[in-house]
């Protein structure tokens, strides 16, 4: 075999290999032009091995490198100001390296980012550190959570406004692993509504629902608000916006299975929100249900039940078999009276609230789902987001569909009348009408739909650097980290060869902008799980013609990756090698095709076959057959140990003394068979 056959095909530089072999008990000489069949055969063997030691050195010479710099660096006492935010660009420029290098450091740390993206004070501050420098912050800097912090006190100002507070509704969210129940519960309380079997059902979600209920001492109909999406938006508002909109958290942990990391987490976000807790012990009717298990495991978290002594009711339910329900509602009245002094709002003043849901609708506009906290808000009332009015109350439904004329303290309503979509979280506030500026819709829309423009990027999968194995790029947003675990762990039963799945982006939330670069950055399709995109994010996805796919059930979107990785798979080419013709004469001579003659030597050479035409052993062109020919009559095949001519269409000029390589190509559809 020529010797840059072989570099060929292992894919490197002949004069490369020809210095790597020796190293590897390959001692073929510098200079070598041929090579024994038998020696390549092996170095083809071993090349997996070879290439994998040359790779390993080299990342390794490099870490040693970076390992001396850095040293270097901390021995010379260099020092990198950092501000509260500051873009990956900025931070590689303050420490004086290539923004390559730093793109890398952070996504070795898992934050996948681009150049123009912010990181916060605290990345860069462990990032700098790592590569060597001293940090300080940057004196004068202003703390730059500016948008989540307005928001939190937009909220307190507003309802520290209040004048005559009157008691209302609690409003309740469901928190909890996922699989436990949340939504289960949820849907019966839903039903388990006193009043709904007179007005037929409840057929519209909203982000939020009512349930009426009778007070278990004075016999009162009493509302409890129960935010819907499970978790979801209140996770994330309550989290990371500083909103508040619950009073009461339910926290359902199932029976048979018990305190989980993600039930845990729940307790400390519960706790630092300082809201009450109920436990709703769920799933009881369920063999292994083991009650007195699940409240030991919760009173090592802190949860210490009534019963013991603590302070957190814990009702056994099933939400599947409708069982203690009514206590569980009952119960929660009487939180909601013990913390009577936080649960109170004046109904008489212009309407507070906060946006839980956000909505483009195709045929009506933005649509938007308001939790009133204080005050009424009326039909043409303005709506006043951000300081700027948004457009004005048009229309209103509540969580039964009903068209309503207003909406008062912890009350969930579906505003109609927003010209600009607000996002989940915003804080209406009625009250700041009075010197507002309307909003410039067209700006506020370019906006949102993003000014800048990227180039579409339509792979959707990417291959590593093996060469062989496929990657199905996601960016993941889950309504809850439960969820996010969840998902994540199912694709770890994903153990194939040749395809794969990447997270290049999780997170918990709506899908942002952000989540649009990671995407766009690893070639990465978005995938929302009981989360949708921001209003302005949608309008990005849609502009940039990217692929957003949402989900409400694990297993359907595991099945979805399965499909996609299938997909991956059946797209492979099989290639199947057919015969060997020696070319003899050439007949005629063509643009882009030629009839010549040969002898095929070995297996056949057939109509509509490809070929690789080679010449001293060096593949010089490709093409294709689209005629054989035996003795002056048409043929199907030429078979082995027969002279033929063929037409061949393609670039390349065929000589005499040429040998075709003739093939097939198969794009089979095979299934996925996942490695245990
Ligand atoms: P979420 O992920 O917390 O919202 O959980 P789901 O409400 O979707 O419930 C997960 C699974 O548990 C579903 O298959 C439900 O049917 C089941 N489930 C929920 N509550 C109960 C219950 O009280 N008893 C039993 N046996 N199954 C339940």
């Amino acid at each position: 075999m020529n010797v840059s056959e072989l570099a060929r095909q292992l894919r490197i530089h002949p004069k490369e290999m020809l210095q790597i072999l020796p190293q590897y008990g390959f001692d073929i000489g510098m200079k070598a032009v041929k090579i024994d069949d038998k020696v390549a055969s092996q170095i083809v063997k071993q090349w997996k091995y070879i290439k994998r030691e040359i790779e390993n050195k080299k990342l390794k010479e490099a870490e040693e490198k970076k390992l001396k710099e850095k040293e270097l660096r901390r021995e010379s006492g260099l020092t990198v100001s950092l501000p509260h935010i500051i873009t990956v660009r900025e931070f590689a420029d303050r420490m004086q390296l290539p923004v390559t290098q730093v793109i890398m450091e952070l996504m070795k740390n898992g934050i996948l980012a681009n150049q123009n993206q912010n990181i916060d004070y605290d990345t860069a501050a462990i990032m700098a550190g790592e590569l060597g420098y001293n940090v300080e912050k940057e004196e004068g800097d202003r703390v730059d959570t500016e948008k989540e912090l307005k928001k939190e006190q937009a909220i307190e100002a507003a309802l520290s406004r209040v004048t005559d507070p009157k008691p209302r509704a609690p409003v309740v969210v469901v928190m909890g692993h996922v699989d436990h129940g949340k939504t289960s519960l949820l849907d019966t309380i839903r039903h388990a509504n006193i009043t709904s079997t007179e007005s037929g059902g409840i057929t519209q979600h909203i982000g939020a629902y009512q349930t009426i209920w009778k007070d278990p001492k004075t016999k009162d109909e009493r509302a409890i608000t129960f935010i819907d999406t499970p978790g979801h938006e209140a996770f994330t508002v309550m989290r990371s916006r500083g909103a508040k909109i619950a009073d009461i958290a339910i926290l359902v942990v199932a029976a048979d299975d018990g305190v989980k990391p993600q039930t845990i987490e729940v307790i400390q976000i519960i706790k630092a929100a300082k809201l009450p807790i109920v436990v709703a012990l769920n799933k009881i009717d369920k063999e292994g249900a083991d009650a007195q298990r699940v409240k030991t495991e919760l009173s090592t978290h802190d949860i210490i039940p009534e019963e013991w002594g603590g302070n957190v009711p814990v009702v056994e339910i099933s939400a599947k078999k409708k069982l203690n329900i009514d206590k569980l509602l009952d119960v929660l009245l009487l939180v909601s009276d013990v913390n009577a002094e936080n649960i109170q709002a004046d109904p008489n003043i212009p309407a507070v609230g906060t946006i839980i849901e956000s909505n483009m609708d195709k045929n009506i506009g933005p649509v938007a789902t308001v939790l009133i906290q204080a005050g009424t808000l009326r039909k043409n009332d303005p709506l006043v987001v951000h300081g700027e009015i948004y457009g004005k109350v048009r229309a209103m439904k509540n969580y039964r569909g009903e068209v309503i004329e207003s909406a008062g303290p912890s009350m969930p309503a579906q505003i109609i009348g927003f010209k600009v979509a607000p996002e989940v979280g915003d804080i209406l506030d009625v009250s700041l009408a009075e010197g507002a500026e309307k909003i410039d819709v067209k700006q506020k829309r370019n906006k949102q739909s993003g000014a800048e423009k990227y180039t579409v990027q339509q792979t959707e999968s990417t291959t590593e650097e093996d060469g062989k194995k496929r990657t199905l790029n996601l960016v993941i947003k889950a309504d809850v980290l439960g969820s996010l675990e969840a998902i994540i762990g199912s694709f770890e039963k994903i153990q194939h060869d040749e395809v794969g799945v990447k997270i290049i982006g999780k997170g918990l939330g709506n899908i942002t902008e952000d989540d649009i670069h990671k995407a766009e950055a690893g070639n990465g399709i978005l995938v929302g799980f009981k989360v949708r995109p921001t209003p302005s994010a949608d309008g990005d996805i849609r502009e940039k013609g990217m692929q957003f796919h949402q989900f409400d059930v694990i297993y359907s979107l595991f099945d979805w990756v399965k499909e996609e990785l299938t997909k991956m798979l059946s797209n492979e080419k099989i290639v199947k090698e057919i015969g060997i013709m020696k070319i003899l004469a050439i007949f005629r001579t063509e643009k882009s095709s030629m009839i010549v003659g040969g002898r095929v030597e070995d297996g056949k050479v057939r109509k509509d076959c490809l070929v690789r035409v080679k010449r001293d052993g060096e593949i010089i062109g490709t093409g294709k057959v689209s005629r054989c020919q035996m003795a002056k009559s048409e043929s199907k095949e030429i078979p082995s140990g027969s002279e033929g001519g063929i037409t061949f269409e393609g670039k390349v000029k065929i000589e005499e003394g040429d040998v075709l390589e003739a093939y097939t190509e198969e794009s089979k559809a095979r299934a996925l068979v996942f490695k245990v």
